[in-house]
């Protein structure tokens, strides 16, 4: 399908993991796009290879999420080379957990500059050039509805703020025909969550279908957000998590 010919979308993170299958994604549904990474360039030029044999034009730029400087010349890097800007998503992210007394300020620092602060200021320059049909979606994390384990409080706390994020932009965003929308994953089966992890068939346990998800499978929401079929849902927080939250 090509509901997103014509379209150039920008993905944080989306040189492996879940940021690599939207970004896989939406070429496959037509669309240019631009993906930020923060230290792993071959893994980035291996997704851009990816979608450059899938017949769309793709750039990497390196881009560190807790620099505002850096995101911020990431979108402009997007418009002047493919002229025009449609989807952002808000992919990257860290997870620093661990028990209260073991967190310092700067775990506080980085966690909040990656995970809040980027998605706002990512945002915000790429609605500058965004039209009616614009999308900003933003990952956040199935732990900040039901943290089961301790140590997740600074993550969830930061993936909590992305749905004030979300609604406050939505409603903001609305009359310019730009929806905002909030994918929260249950557990996935990337670098940082391993399906084969230590606590993998614990965490699984968690879901209703006993199972981690594939990348694809959160993508699949995210590309159908970025659609036009998607245009009258805004503000909303959808989750793709396998019943982790029932
Ligand atoms: P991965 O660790 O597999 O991949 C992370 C990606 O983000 C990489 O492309 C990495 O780039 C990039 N990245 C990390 N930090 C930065 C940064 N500071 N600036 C720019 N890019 C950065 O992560 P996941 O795919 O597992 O997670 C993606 C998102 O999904 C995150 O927001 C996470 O919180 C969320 N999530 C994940 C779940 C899971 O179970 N996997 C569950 C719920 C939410 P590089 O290769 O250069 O390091």
């Amino acid at each position: 399908m090509n509901r997103l010919e014509g379209n150039v979308a920008l993905v944080t993170g989306g040189s492996r993991g879940i940021g690599a299958a939207v970004a896989l994604r939406l070429a496959e549904e037509g669309a240019d796009v631009v993906l930020t990474y923060e230290s792993d360039a071959g893994a980035a030029a291996r997704v851009v290879q990816r979608i450059e044999a899938a017949g769309r034009r793709a750039l990497a730029v390196r881009a560190d999420s807790a620099r505002p400087e850096a995101l911020t010349a990431a979108v402009d890097e997007a418009v002047a080379r493919f002229g025009r800007l449609d989807v952002l998503v808000n992919n990257a992210g860290v997870f620093l957990v661990g028990p209260l007394d073991a967190l310092g300020a700067d775990d506080v620092e980085r966690t909040l500059a990656v995970n809040v602060r980027a998605p706002f200021v990512a945002s915000r320059a790429a609605v500058r050039h965004m039209g009616t049909g614009g999308r900003v979606i933003s990952i956040g994390s199935n732990v900040a509805e039901r943290a089961v384990f301790p140590g997740l409080a600074l993550y969830a706390m930061s993936k909590t703020a992305l749905v004030g994020m979300t609604k406050g932009l939505a409603r903001e965003l609305g009359p310019r025909g730009i929806t905002v929308n909030l994918v929260v994953p249950g557990p996935t089966d990337t670098d940082s969550n391993p399906a084969g992890g230590p606590d993998a068939e614990v965490i699984a346990g968690f879901t209703a279908v006993g199972r981690y998800a594939e990348p694809a499978e959160i993508a699949a929401t995210v590309a159908h957000l970025a659609g036009p079929e998607a245009a009258y849902i805004t503000g909303a927080t959808v989750p793709v998590d396998g019943g982790f939250t029932v």
